[in-house]
């Protein structure tokens, strides 16, 4: 398809945000299977930020699923499309001054690495919220790996889809040893380590 579409700067830039929201943005992407604990995670962390003045926003795979990507299943192709928006619209929100808190199961190395790229110089962390499939499902808090067993939901990751462990995530959480404010609690210290919470 020819493209004539020609990006066009705003008067308001990126970094005019980040001094406005006295912080910086960017994406901190959680992976690990169904159930492992990204949502509970980042809606917590979400809320230790808000009280510090953090602009944030959580975009989270089932909501998404609803709106933006309601055309898309679970096939391998719809899986990459699912993960090609979400990188884009994050970029769009980080761009707008938001620290970004992603929480996709994003089971396939080959997708998750396309995100590191095009978040590439930016602030961007992989975080891998780990948890064994035995203890996913025994939480099973919405029922789906009992459906995904009795065959009822296909191509559920760690049953009858892969799920390909990060080999290099800035920072690994372990859902199972782990109790939740720990893991909240890790989650800020690597973002104040990483300078992102203050604009210096
Ligand atoms: P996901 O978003 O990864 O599918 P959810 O956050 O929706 O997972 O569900 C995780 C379940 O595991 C919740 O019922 C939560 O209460 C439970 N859970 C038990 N221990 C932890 C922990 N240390 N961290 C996060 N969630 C935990």
């Amino acid at each position: 398809m020819e493209n004539h579409v020609v990006w066009h700067d705003g008067a308001v830039k990126r970094s005019d945000r980040n001094a406005l929201n006295n912080h910086k943005s960017g994406l901190v992407w959680f992976t690990g299977l169904s159930a492992c604990g990204k949502s509970t995670i980042v809606h917590n962390v979400e809320k230790k930020l808000f009280v510090r003045g953090i602009r944030t926003y959580v975009l989270d795979g089932d909501n998404v699923r609803h709106g933006l990507n309601s055309n898309l299943g679970f096939s391998r192709e719809d899986r990459k499309e699912n993960l090609r928006r979400i990188a884009e619209v994050s970029k769009l929100f980080a761009d707008a001054g938001i620290l970004v808190l992603a929480a996709f199961i994003s089971p396939y190395r080959e997708d998750r690495e396309y995100i590191r790229e095009r978040f590439k110089g930016d602030n961007f962390f992989e975080i891998y919220v780990k948890c064994s499939v035995e203890e996913c499902e025994r939480r099973d808090p919405k029922g789906q790996y009992k459906k995904a067993r009795a065959g009822i939901i296909k191509n559920y990751t760690g049953i009858s889809a892969p799920y390909e462990e990060p080999e290099n995530p800035d920072m690994v959480i372990d859902t199972e040893n782990f109790d939740l404010e720990s893991s909240v609690s890790k989650v800020i210290e690597l973002l104040e380590k990483s300078n992102i919470l203050s604009v210096k």
